[in-house]
Order: structure tokens, then sequence, then C-alpha cells
């Protein structure tokens, strides 16, 4: 095989051999494939997808590329939920302990926050003493006693992806749904899971901008892992506005704790039980149970289990606000006109927390946990000139860059839009026979 061949059959709108797929990947982990051709390769495939065996063969050979941690010890159906990333999408934090609180086992893998999305095992890591980089056979340790591990990706999984990602990253190649597909499903698949839950954002603040896009990489990511025998549901789910009210990394585990005390906002309720009511169905167990265990304080008992296991202070589940680091400043961002809020950039809101600390532009960068947004205002709220938009939680960093952005979050018209739905559609095998 010739790299120079792939490229030019890619190219040139031919499909690649599912061998030569296995090979390229191979070597390309191995470093025996220099970056230039493997991002021209990358342009080829953004430029012209891949057909459904070429996207298996990759993303099987990415899966293969490292380990794959084998539960099979663990008795029960594990189920994961992987979301493809929005501003205020603090969901993992209730849904993984309410889920392993009815029963189901939740092997856990998450990422960090990267661009203007922001990532579970940042704002974990905010609670003092968390450590989310557990061994493997820790991992695996806790998934048996406890149902429930929170970790990050470790070396060994899938390590042709953690070189794709970064290449795909400054080639222009990230939003591709083949792309996409094959780096996100390598990674879930790697965990030693069952059945996996997919949140596919859309809307202003997601990668896919609009419905039919979302489902186009829902329908791509469930059949890969079903064709992979692993059972699959996706939820497209509105991301035109952020979810709930806290943007940062302490400041959603607040809002974590409050909805595992059955209080916090709606839209995150409603969201973390639809979630846990799929999870459940594919663990076996009465979907009725997530609202109980909720409500009943099973939930909010589990992740105290579980920040104890990894080292964290158990005690922000009873007093949060006294646990976390708090940020210096907290002021106003005002609106400027009467009006109704008529439409959300949301990728704006998020660039404005991430500009303050709350996350990053390159992998490398510090995060600040105090820092983040309240949002106070949501979509067709009535607004008066003068009244807060949002809340900023600061530390004196980039106050006035983050302003400006925030400038550009909120349109505020003259009359109220159309709510959208929290959940736009669910693919599912079961749902073609809707
Ligand atoms: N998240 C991933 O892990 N990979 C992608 O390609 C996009 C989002």
């Amino acid at each position: 095989m010739r790299v120079v061949d792939l490229i030019q059959q890619k190219r040139d709108g031919g499909r690649l051999d599912p061998a030569d797929i296995q090979a390229l990947i191979v070597r390309y982990t191995a470093d025996e494939v220099p970056d230039y051709q493997m991002a021209a390769l990358l342009m080829a495939i953004y430029l012209n997808g891949m057909d459904d065996a070429e996207l298996s063969a990759w993303t099987d050979a990415m899966l293969h590329s490292g380990r794959i941690v084998d539960l099979s010890h663990v008795p029960g159906v594990k189920v994961d939920k992987h979301s493809t990333g929005g501003v205020g999408d603090k969901i993992s934090l209730p849904l993984a302990p309410l889920v392993a609180a009815c029963g189901v086992p939740v092997p856990m893998i998450s990422g960090r926050g990267l661009g203007h999305t922001g990532g579970t095992l940042d704002k974990l890591e905010s609670i003092p003493g968390f450590r989310t980089d557990l061994s493997e056979g820790r991992f695996k340790q806790l998934v048996e006693t406890l149902g429930l591990a929170l970790i990050g990706q470790t070396a060994e999984i899938a390590p042709a992806d953690k070189r794709l990602y970064a290449l795909r990253d400054v080639t222009g190649t990230v939003s591709s749904i083949p792309l996409i597909t094959s780096s996100i499903m390598s990674k879930k698949l790697a965990e030693g899971l069952d059945a996996l839950v997919l949140d596919v954002k859309v809307g202003s603040g997601a990668f896919m901008k609009t419905l039919p896009e979302a489902r186009d990489l829902a329908r791509h990511m469930v059949e890969v892992g079903e064709r992979m025998g692993k059972a699959m549901v996706a939820l497209i789910t509105d991301m035109s506005q952020p979810l709930g009210q806290a943007v940062g990394n302490a400041n959603e585990v607040v809002e974590s704790i409050q909805i595992l005390r059955g209080e916090g906002p709606a839209d995150v309720r409603a969201l973390t039980l639809a979630l846990a009511q799929e999870m459940l169905t594919l663990g076996g167990v009465d979907p009725a149970e997530a609202e109980r265990a909720l409500d009943d304080g099973r939930a909010l008992e589990k992740f105290r289990e579980i920040i104890e296991a990894q080292g964290g202070d158990p005690r922000v589940c009873d007093d949060p606000l006294a646990v976390l680091p708090k940020a210096a400043h907290t002021e106003p961002f005002l609106a400027e006109r009467d009006g109704f809020v008529a439409e959300v950039d949301c990728t704006s809101v998020g660039v404005g927390a991430l500009l303050l600390g709350a996350g990053r532009l390159k992998t490398t960068d510090p995060v600040d946990p105090a820092v983040g947004l309240t949002v106070l205002k949501r979509l067709g709220d009535p607004v008066q000139a003068g009244e807060p938009l949002a809340l900023i939680h600061h530390n004196d960093r980039n106050l006035a860059l983050a302003r400006q952005r925030l400038g550009r979050a909120w349109r505020i018209g003259d009359t109220a839009p159309a709510q959208p739905p929290l959940i736009h559609d669910r693919l599912a095998r079961d749902a073609a026979a809707h």
C-alpha cells in the first residue's frame, strides 16, 4: 500500500479498501506515515466522505489502535452516554450517578473542554481532591464495586484518535460526519460498554447547526455502534441556548447537585431524566426508576460515594458553595433595550466563559474552576433595558474581551420566538417501527 495512492483514490471520489484502511491506521499510529500525507487524506475524506464499509473499517482500525477495556467480569449491561458537546452541558454529572443508583453500571470515560464547549473532567476536577486520572485497574474495580467510574481517556485508549484529532484541529477537517463518527465511536467502544446513548446536540452552540446535519451524524453513529454489536439510541437535543443557568466548572457542579436534590432548572432535570430513562431501558431496568432515584436522594448518595472513592471532598454534596472555589468578583451583563430574547448565539456564550478562563483554546491551557456565567434570560423571556441577561463571575482575566463577545450572544427583538423543543428527535432501531 502506498499512501499517495490512497490519497489520489479518495481525492477522485473512489472508495478505500478496508484492508488498506487498517494498514494505514496501524502505520500512522506507529509514526510511519507523515502528518502531511495524513492531512491530505483527511481533507479528501472531508470533501468526499466515506461509505458504510469504509467508515466501519476506519472506526474499527482506530478502536484497535489501542486497548479495549474488558468489563466482562462486571455483571449487567454496561451503558454509557456521550454528548457531542455543548454550552452548560453538565448532564453527565447528575446522569451517571442516577443511572448507577438504579442498578445499571456506567463506565464513563469523558473528555475535557475544548473551544467553546465544556468538558466533564474539568467540571469534576473543580471538586477539591477529585482525581480523574485513575488507572484502568482502578476504573474496572470502581465499575464493579460502585457501578460507576468517571475518568479521563488514558494514553492506551484509541491512540490513533489522539493524533488524528490534533491533526484535524489544525487542518480544517474537524466538522466531517465520518471523521467525527469514527473519533467518538472508537473512544466509546474502547470503554467496554454494551450499550450507548448518544446526545447529539443541534443549534447555535453545537457542531451541527441544523436538524438534517444532526440527524445524519446521529444515524452514522448509531449504525457504526450497531454494526459493532452495541445497542444504540440517539437523542437529538437542543443547543440553541445554554442548558440550565450555569456555564463554567464549579458553578455547573453546584447546578448538578441541585438536580440530584430534585431541584434545579427544568431543562437540565428533563434532559437528565430523558437520557436516564433511555439508559435504564437499555440496561433492562424500569425507566420509571429514574425519577424515583432522583427524588428520594439515592442518586445524590451515589454521587457522594463516587466523589469519595475518587479522592474528592464529599461535603460538596451537602454544602457546595462552601466547598467549591469561588470567583473574586460577580457583575451583571445588562440588556441594552426592551423586548424579548429572540435569539441566543450559544457559541458566543461559551466563548465568553472560555475567555474568563472557564475553558481552553489549546489542550495545554489551564482552566480556572471558579469563573463562568449565570445565564438569567432564556429564549422568549421579556427583558427591559438595564436588566441583567447574565451574571459574570470572574477573577480579573479577560473581562473586557469576554464582555465584547457576550455582546454578540443575545439578540433582543420585538416579539417572542417559538420555543424550541428540548428533544428534537430520537433515533434507534425500534424507532423505525414508529
Ligand atoms: N468529539 C470527539 O471526540 N471527536 C470529534 O471528532 C468531535 C467531537
